[in-house]
């Protein structure tokens, strides 16, 4: 394994740039060179070369000057594709926003999140890898190949952020930016080893994030560390007058909850989510993780969350309903390829454009959430997965009036093989099982890596994510605890072997 610069926690890359340590363009070169050395890990859709060697010159020649720069100054920063760039391709790997084969839709605007990284002087290095439209859980239905796990190349990132998470897990970058609907941001981070977190609803400004589903989509870091992810978190959450669905509750101390006293918080474990299904090493991992937060003086206590197991089926209503409402604005005429035809416009736009638009994965969202909101379904379905979630958000409450946080593993199994369950969508949604319950109830989430799965003759050692989650708007609580687990857990064991170039 090498080490790099990029692998210092983002506080100190900044303040070293700050202080002229090194250079804003030394980090840029590094993360470049390692994103080349990488390329076949498949995490970047596009890297943003030039104008990331712009930036991170002039940020140099602002230090040169005696300016005073920003939080995040000079660190290289990479961005799911789904959330808007001006100077990148936005094409949610999906060959739907294409005008031509190669030819990505260009957005006018920063996403506000991008716009706030940018704003602390973070370089966005280039766009990730992500399930088509962030639909899926491995990272492998888009459009432009799937993303690789740097532990084992057979196997999936998870998703649908798998790029966001392999560009932090390989050391190509120190953080990443992605979306979390069900999960997207903390299974991606479980299964590649990184630590990733799923903000409360409105906590981050969704304004210029492709919508998936709008009542469950969060804009969420990932980075090797608590405080790493705590200080992106501060940058990129608050209120936003371009999302009137961002909450305008002050911005948490994150980093400083990072040092805070763990020790007397109560902790739930619900057995729900210990049960059928869950892979034993992946079980023995989280059961040792949550010994050690024993052994640092918090309590476990259990807790019951009998809904969990209406939460595969009510997200997948809910979310497909939403998506299915969403995604008819790419109808072709506003989005789509014009190219098949010339001249004859809306044959093109309305004939081949459709097919050579969605993949699979997306028709069928798009197919059964039609079918749940149309006439004589819709109560049957939509207006009782409704009713579900609110006996979910119940269940959480209830817990959370007698623990602090909730301790759970973040995903059943570790990653998977590219040629394991492929054709089964019920396989690929029932992995979801763990994440969604805390979506629907518009939670604070995160997942961070515990020991991995020792090595088997039948399979390598693979990460397990440890998923803390905490009352909305408590997000101070998942970093105390998860600073917490990583004094007790030295980061090198969690390191893939072959990370970087
Ligand atoms: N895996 C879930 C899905 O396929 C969640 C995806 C997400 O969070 N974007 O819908």
């Amino acid at each position: 394994m090498t080490t790099s610069l990029l692998d210092l926690p983002i506080g100190e890359l900044a303040e070293g740039v700050k202080g002229g340590r090194f250079g804003a363009e030394e980090l840029v070169e590094e993360s470049l060179r390692r994103i080349e050395a990488g390329r076949e890990l498949g995490a970047f859709l596009h890297v943003s070369a030039e104008a990331a060697r712009r930036a991170a010159r002039e940020l140099d020649a602002r230090r040169a000057r005696g300016e005073a720069l920003g939080p995040l100054a000079g660190v290289p920063v990479a961005v799911k594709d789904s959330l808007c760039t001006l100077d990148a391709p936005t094409t949610c790997a999906s060959r739907i926003l294409e005008r031509a084969p190669g030819d990505g839709w260009r957005s006018p605007y920063d996403a506000t999140a991008v716009a706030r990284l940018r704003a602390a002087d973070a370089v966005i290095i280039g766009k990730t890898n992500l399930d088509e439209f962030a639909m899926g859980s491995s990272t492998t239905t888009g459009a432009f190949g799937p993303a690789l796990s740097p532990w084992d190349r057979t196997r999936v990132a998870g998703g649908s952020s798998g790029g966001s998470a392999v560009s932090v897990a390989a050391g190509l970058t120190p953080g990443a930016l992605g979306s979390d609907t069900g999960g997207s941001v903390r299974q991606p981070a479980a299964l590649s080893g990184v630590l990733g977190v799923k903000p409360s609803a409105g906590r981050v400004s969704r304004y210029g994030l492709v919508a998936f589903a709008s009542s469950l989509d969060q804009i969420g870091p990932l980075a090797r560390d608590a405080r790493s992810a705590a200080l992106l978190l501060e940058v990129i959450a608050g209120a936003d007058p371009s999302d009137s669905t961002s909450a305008r509750r002050p911005v948490g101390r994150y980093q400083a909850a990072c040092d805070a006293e763990a020790r007397g918080l109560r902790v739930g474990v619900p057995a729900e989510y210990f049960a059928e299904g869950l892979d034993p090493l992946v079980r023995a991992s989280v059961e040792a993780a949550l010994k050690g937060l024993e052994a640092a003086g918090m309590t476990l206590e259990p807790v019951a969350l009998p809904h969990t197991r209406y939460g595969v089926a009510t997200y997948y209503v809910l979310a497909t309903a939403e998506a299915s409402s969403n995604l008819a604005r790419f109808d072709g005429v506003r989005f789509g390829r014009r190219d098949e035809r010339p001249g004859d416009e809306l044959s093109a736009l309305y004939g081949r454009t459709r097919a050579a638009g969605f993949g699979a994965e997306v028709k069928r969202r798009i197919l059964l959430g039609t079918y749940v909101l149309s006439a004589g379904y819709y109560d049957a379905y939509y207006v009782k997965a409704e009713r579900a979630r609110a006996l979910i958000q119940q269940d959480f409450d209830r817990a959370f009036a007698r623990v602090d946080v909730i301790a759970t593993p973040a995903s059943p199994t570790p990653a998977w093989r590219l040629d394991e369950h492929p054709d089964d969508p019920l396989a690929a949604y029932l992995a979801d099982a763990y994440t969604l319950p805390a979506s629907l109830a518009g939670l604070a989430g995160l997942s961070v890596p515990c020991e991995p799965t020792p090595a088997s003759a039948t399979r390598p050692a693979l990460p397990v994510g440890l998923q803390l989650l905490a009352p909305a708007f408590a997000e101070e609580r998942l970093f105390t605890v998860a600073a917490a687990w990583e004094r007790l857990s030295p980061a090198p064991r969690r390191r893939p072997p072959e990370a970087g170039g």
